[in-house]
């Protein structure tokens, strides 16, 4: 099959209102612009160089989110364009992506990381030092970011029961930062989760946002 039609196949499956990030990295030019040309406008990176590399060629319509680990250095190269950072998973990478925005003029919006999977990933908030962030209310006073919402990466396991359990804690997490910190805020409205393996479960949890990269691309070569 080709990118167009795993991209449509992908695409067709996902109930109105979530969203598809078709994730790209590790894939040439040639590929998301064919996914492009199919309609797809959402793509997600995950390594700075190759991000900057990618955006200085392809349509500048593209939305681009950064998923992946993001080191403060990287920030101020990627802030004038970025449309939404999906791995903030510190209180200092918030401030730098603050600091960056505002010299851009900009208000970026970001999604924060969770640390709920077993192993999968030594990044992210644990439940606890979320709440601890949010209840600091530091980031109120960061007036060029934009808290939009929660992502988080399954265990890459094959027990299905464990993926889920993970995708609704942090489903329920969800409830409880709107409505402790965010209830009139209409713009905290994202759950990242979801990628080729896990996505129709991700929609059974109640994502808004997957990420899908292999079964729109196919396998990556590193
Ligand atoms: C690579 C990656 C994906 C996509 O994974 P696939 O299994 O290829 O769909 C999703 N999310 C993040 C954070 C990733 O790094």
């Amino acid at each position: 099959m080709s990118i167009s039609q795993n991209l449509q196949k992908v695409s067709q499956s996902l109930p109105k209102g979530v969203k598809l990030v078709a994730v790209s990295k590790f894939h040439p030019e040639e590929e998301l612009l064919e996914a492009y040309n199919a309609g797809q406008r959402v793509f997600g990176e995950s390594h700075e160089q190759e991000l900057s590399r990618k955006v200085k060629t392809l349509p500048t319509d593209i939305r681009w989110h950064f998923i992946g680990h993001l080191q403060t250095n990287k920030v101020r190269f990627i802030a004038p364009y970025i449309s939404l950072i999906e791995a903030v998973d510190s209180l200092k990478l918030l401030r730098e992506i603050d600091k960056q925005a505002a010299r851009c003029g900009r208000v970026i919006d970001v999604l924060l990381e969770l640390h709920i999977a077993e192993e999968v990933s030594k990044y992210g908030f644990t439940l606890d030092a979320c709440r601890e962030l949010l209840d600091s209310g530091v980031w109120r006073e960061l007036n060029n970011v934009r808290i939009c919402g929660l992502m988080m990466m399954a265990s890459n396991v094959d027990d299905e029961q464990q993926i889920r359990r993970e995708m609704m804690t942090a489903a329920d997490f969800f409830d409880e930062v709107k409505g402790r910190w965010f209830s009139t805020a209409d713009y905290f409205c994202e759950r990242s989760w979801g990628m080729s393996d896990d996505y129709p479960i991700a929609v059974e949890c109640r994502s808004t946002m997957v990420r899908v990269g292999t079964m729109i691309f196919g396998p990556r070569v590193y």
